[in-house]
């Protein structure tokens, strides 16, 4: 497969060596490998239900010692808003409360825990053991109709926004809508990628459509990433996975795809579910639309849900299949736009065999040393890429605002 050469940033060579744990590692050990993972879905869930995840939490995935176990060095710390919480006008005040629930572990645990807000500070804030939070948004509902709302919150450290979650929203089409509102971008949605670009947040296309995943790419003028998607090719039909061109275009900007866990994202009989159920409920709500229009009380929603289940059990699935995807990313991409992005915490517990909590990254990195994978490759997957598409969009905001103050 085509090798790309990408300019690498000038600090890219110290990221690099920041994510390997070399010190400590005999010499006839392989170098443990720092993982940097770009969707873990803690902040929400310590909304409903608190932990302190600096000790061990035993009903979550991520928690400080399995993480420190698994070689976790980057948690990005999804801050999850719903479709519902944008109707409801909810979504802005739940990103906050979210923000500060992951700034509260982070002042609780200063010695475990520290924000990540740029890829430079990597080697710096990890001394001692700390497992490092940077913040992604998923779905950009918490900005509203308000744009400046992206300087607020890239202040208060988010890096990357995912556009749209499971329903089109102001700024995009969702693959999980069966109906198209925008057929892509909207015009806000395409202002706010202008707006990222400046300010150095990275755009997500995990969970867009592919019109609006497409005219994403092309608007940036950054690399930019699928946090948390697995391969289209592996499961066909399922647009929640990117397709082939689109990956394609990811790596031809220069960014990366972070293949996610879920047994329904690797597992095709669990993708094909999981785009039925989508489909199944976009005709729900259609009938209950026409119901309340003909003065009709509306279908039971729990009672469907339960249905649904019940005539669709869980599918379970392994690490391998995991493994499949990245094998298949790095033959159609190329071993430097390949990531991981797990989704912990995130599937309700629908996980592979072997790949349940953030303590077990080691089994993926000894299952693509199986694959024979050199260690110089599996660092890149395991975090560097992530790093440098990051410091590259960083320069790309940098840049940017030199050329418009004219300098
Ligand atoms: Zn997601």
């Amino acid at each position: 497969m085509r090798h790309r050469r990408l300019p690498m940033p000038r600090h890219a060579t110290a990221l690099l060596a920041a994510l390997c744990l070399c010190a400590g590692a005999r010499a006839d050990e392989r170098p443990a490998v720092g993982i940097v993972d770009t969707h873990i879905d803690a902040p929400a869930l310590l909304q409903s239900r608190w932990a302190d995840l600096g000790a061990d939490a035993p009903d979550r995935e991520f928690d400080y010692p399995r993480a420190r176990a698994g070689g976790l060095a980057v948690a990005f710390m999804s801050i999850y808003t719903s479709a519902e919480q944008d109707a409801s006008g909810a979504a802005t005040q739940a990103a906050h409360a979210q923000i500060d629930a992951v700034e509260a572990l982070a002042a609780r645990h200063p010695d475990k825990f520290a924000l990540l807000r740029s890829p430079r500070d990597v080697e710096r804030l990890r001394a001692g053991g700390r497992v490092l939070l940077p913040l992604g948004m998923e779905n950009a509902a918490p900005i509203g109709d308000d744009l400046s709302r992206l300087r607020l919150f890239h202040d208060r450290g988010i890096r990357y926004v995912t556009l749209a979650h499971g329903a089109a929203n102001r700024f995009a089409d969702s693959s999980y809508d069966i109906e198209k509102k925008w057929g892509g971008l909207s015009p806000l949605g395409r202002e706010a990628v202008a707006e990222m670009n400046r300010l150095g947040i990275m755009v997500d296309v995990s969970h867009l459509s592919d019109e609006a995943a497409a005219q994403a790419i092309e608007l940036s003028r950054a690399p930019v990433i699928a946090s948390h998607s697995s391969f289209r090719g592996l499961t066909p039909g399922f647009e929640r996975n990117i397709g082939d061109a689109l990956a394609r275009r990811v790596a031809a900007k220069g960014g990366v795809v972070q293949v996610t866990f879920g047994t329904n994202f690797v597992e095709p009989e669990g993708a094909a579910n999981l785009q039925a159920l989508y489909r199944a409920r976009n005709d729900f709500n259609k009938r209950n639309a026409r119901r309340a229009a003909a003065g009709l009380p509306p279908e039971d929603r729990a009672a469907f849900e339960a249905e649904w289940r019940r005539t669709h059990p869980r599918v379970t699935t392994t690490i391998e299949r995991v493994l499949d995807h990245i094998d298949y990313g790095v033959a159609l991409l190329g071993v430097e736009h390949v990531g991981i992005g797990s989704d912990f915490d995130g599937v309700g517990g629908n996980l592979p065999r072997g790949l349940r909590s953030v303590a077990d990254y080691p089994a993926l990195i000894d299952g693509l040393r199986e694959r024979g994978y050199a260690e110089r490759d599996i660092a890149r997957i395991a975090g560097g890429n992530l790093l440098r598409v990051w410091a590259q969009v960083e320069d790309a905001a940098e840049r940017g605002g030199r050329d418009a103050s004219g300098n």
